[in-house]
C-alpha cells in the first residue's frame, strides 16, 4: 500500500437531483455548496443520455463513450477529494439499457438526469489531494 489517511465520520446527506441536470456538476455542486472535502458518494436512478470516460492506458488519454438512449443508473460509487484546492468527485458508474444489459465507467460531464437519488458521506480529515501520477498519467491521491 503506498500510503492511507484515516478520515473521521461527519454525516450523511440523502437528496435529489434536478431532472434535466448533469449528473456530475449536481453532486460536486452540492459537495462545493456545503464546503465538503472529504468524502462518499453513491447514486442511483436513471439518465436521458450518458457519457462515460475510458481511459486509454497506452496513449494514456480518456477516451469518451457515448450513449444516446436511456439508460438506469444501477450503481454510481465515488469518492470527493481535493484538486488544485477545489473539491472534485471522482465517480465510476454502471448504467443499464432497456435489455439490462450494462455499461461502465469513468463517470464525466453530459450525464442527463431524468432522476437521481444520491447519498453523499462527509469526511473530516486531512486533506487529500489529487496530482500528476507519473507512473499512470492520471490525476492520483498524493501523501502532500
Ligand atoms: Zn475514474
Amino acid at each position: 500500500m503506498a500510503f492511507y489517511k484515516e478520515m473521521t465520520h461527519r454525516g450523511y446527506y440523502l437528496g435529489k437531483g434536478a431532472h434535466g441536470g448533469d449528473l456530475l456538476g449536481e453532486i460536486t455542486d452540492f459537495c462545493k455548496q456545503r464546503g465538503i472535502t472529504l468524502g462518499r458518494v453513491e447514486a442511483l436512478g436513471a439518465l436521458a443520455c450518458a457519457k462515460l470516460g475510458y481511459y486509454n492506458q497506452n496513449t494514456r488519454k480518456y477516451e469518451t463513450l457515448t450513449f444516446d438512449q436511456h439508460l438506469e443508473i444501477t450503481n454510481l460509487v465515488g469518492n470527493v477529494s481535493l484538486k488544485d484546492g477545489q473539491p472534485i468527485v471522482h465517480a465510476h458508474v454502471t448504467l443499464a439499457d432497456d435489455k439490462g444489459a450494462a455499461f461502465g465507467g469513468h463517470l464525466v460531464g453530459g450525464c442527463e438526469i431524468f432522476a437521481c437519488e444520491f447519498m453523499v458521506q462527509a469526511f473530516d480529515g486531512p486533506e487529500l489531494n489529487r496530482g500528476l501520477d507519473e507512473q499512470t498519467g492520471l490525476p492520483l491521491w498524493n501523501e502532500k
